[in-house]
């Protein structure tokens, strides 16, 4: 069995002993194992730092998104490799794949474009000068400068490919150096592809580096001008928030964690068609496992019944099972553990919810053997969604939602804030005034309102996508962080600063104004 290396200091570096063992989520079967106890962390930081962070900081801005560019051309030379190793560390069928894999060469695309059309400077201005004397004689510029430390991902299981380089993109275009640290349980995907680019001999020495285990003290070798992107679980992050680094010294943080989002159809049901379409669609996509995808479902009461008919039907045609079978659309979860936990979810649910499509019954289920941690979809439902504080709260991270009936168009605002902090919630209907409302209540709660029409169906991007042009994270529950966006991204590694100065000075600054 292989093991998965970290990459510190300009090399590949064994930790002592095995953090964990990698099984094919299917066939049981082990893949490669991990660790990193034991790595001089410090030692590592301080070269991503010295060596990484100054080599990518005397390059422009369109040098960097050049560097972009290459990394993308070696990663898609790849893609054949990247989908076996998907298929068989996360279970997913080709489709889901692509949602990671082909996602993630998107993401660098776009950085690596936007990027080109950067100014040729090391620092960015901030908006325009604002006078602070009589006729201009002395003024303030903001000026944003790429962070002196490194930038420290703690990565999620469920895109461990998208996951590393919708981060890395941002990273790398501000000259900042990166550490990912992806989930244990699907690292080989990242590993591989960090491995790729490192052969490829792309980058300077040091901004590119990997961690492959939960190593002690991986906090604790920070300063305090590094940077920490986290993704996971709400409970990891308030631990992680606990650490001295961020709670006493200042590191910063940003976290994208759990989620449940909603989507709603309009109140004359002039979107169902839509709704459940795309209901349907995230619900199964990557077995459900994706932080964006719809948990619950709000419909106007008239159309509960049919709302769920609807979405039963199209439920009972998606064959789940092995994803190297001919016909199964839904692969596996990722692994045993989140098998398990989902179960435990769903009997959760199926305790304080009807039950409207049993996919444990009404499912094909094609896979052999019993080892396998495919869990068929579910969709459960509450008449009463007012007194059913569970399904509002909680996040089954699977194949698994909530339909519930509204009474008016202020009722479901109310009951999609009720998530306390979304990352997305979608909008369904040919009302576009109901659609302008929407986006104007939701948007407090929501890092993103995604509005569909039958006039866009063709060309929408999807509820549960998050597109490089479009911000990432959302408030609250939702960890309160902000991702991609554009050139928003590049804030996070970036640290902004007043200058006051004479005029001479604030026109090299900003030549632009
Ligand atoms: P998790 O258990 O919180 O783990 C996330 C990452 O944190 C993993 O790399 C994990 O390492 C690491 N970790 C856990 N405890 C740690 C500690 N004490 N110190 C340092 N690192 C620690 O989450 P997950 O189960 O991988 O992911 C599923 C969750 O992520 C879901 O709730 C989902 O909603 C959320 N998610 C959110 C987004 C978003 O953008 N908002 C995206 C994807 C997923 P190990 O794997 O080695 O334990």
């Amino acid at each position: 069995m292989k093991t998965l290396a970290n990459y510190l200091e300009g090399r590949w570096q064994n930790g002592q002993g095995q953090d964990a063992v990698l099984v094919d989520p299917v066939l049981g079967t082990p893949l490669a194992a991990l660790g990193a106890q034991g790595l001089d962390l410090a030692a590592g930081y301080r070269y991503a730092r010295e060596q990484g962070g100054a080599a990518l900081r005397a390059m422009t801005y369109a040098e960097r998104a050049g560097l972009l560019a290459k990394i993308s051309q070696v990663l898609q030379a790849n893609r054949d490799k990247y989908y076996d190793i998907s298929l068989q560390n996360s279970g997913t069928v080709a489709n889901d794949t692509a949602v990671d894999v082909d996602g993630s060469f998107y993401t660098l695309g776009y950085y690596a474009k936007l990027g080109s059309r950067l100014t040729d400077t090391q620092w960015r201005a901030d908006g325009a000068s604002d006078a602070l004397a009589r006729d201009n004689a002395y003024a303030s510029q903001h000026i944003q400068v790429p962070v002196r430390g490194l930038a420290l991902f703690i990565n999620a299981f469920n895109f461990p490919a998208w996951g590393l380089w919708e981060k890395a993109a941002p990273a790398l275009l501000s000259g900042v150096p990166v550490v990912v640290k992806p989930a244990s349980a699907t690292a080989w995907l990242t590993h591989e592809m960090v491995k790729d680019v490192i052969e490829a001999d792309i980058l300077p020495n040091g901004s590119l580096n990997i961690i492959c285990g939960r190593p002690e003290g991986m906090l604790d070798a920070l300063d305090t001008l590094d940077v920490v992107s986290f993704t996971g679980s709400a409970d990891t992050a308030a631990e992680l928030r606990r650490h001295p680094r961020i709670r006493l010294d200042g590191v910063r943080f940003n976290a994208e964690t759990d989620s449940v989002n909603s989507a709603i159809l309009d109140p004359k049901g002039t979107g169902l068609d839509l709704l459940v379409r795309e209901v349907v669609r995230e619900m199964t996509i990557k077995s459900g496992q994706k932080c964006t995808a719809i948990r619950r479902i709000l419909v106007p009461e008239a159309l509960y019944e049919q709302a769920a008919q609807a979405i039963a039907a199209k439920l009972a045609g998606v064959v789940v099972g092995d994803p190297r079978l001919e016909g199964v659309r839904m692969g596996s979860l990722v692994s045993p553990s989140q098998c398990k936990a989902i179960k435990q979810g769903i009997e959760q649910l199926a305790g304080a919810c009807d039950t409207l499509f049993d996919g444990r019954t009404q499912s094909t289920l094609k896979v052999e053997g019993d080892q396998h941690a495919c869990v068929p979809p579910m969709l459960f439902g509450v008449r009463d969604p007012d007194t059913h504080p569970l399904v509002h709260h909680m996040e089954v991270f699977g194949p698994v939602a909530t339909l519930m009936p509204y009474r008016d168009a202020d009722h479901a605002f109310a009951l999609a804030r009720r998530g306390q902090g979304s990352l997305v919630a979608s909008v369904y209907g040919e009302d576009t005034d109901f659609l302008f409302e929407a986006a104007v209540q939701l948007a407090e709660s929501h890092g993103r309102v995604h509005l569909v029409n039958e006039s866009v169906a063709k060309v929408q991007t999807g509820h549960g996508n998050a597109m490089p042009q479009s911000n990432h994270g959302g408030p609250g529950r939702a960890g309160g962080g902000q991702e991609l966006g554009g050139l928003r991204a590049l804030a996070f590694y970036h640290r902004l600063a007043a200058v006051q100065a004479p005029p001479a000075v604030i026109d090299r600054l900003n030549p632009t104004k």
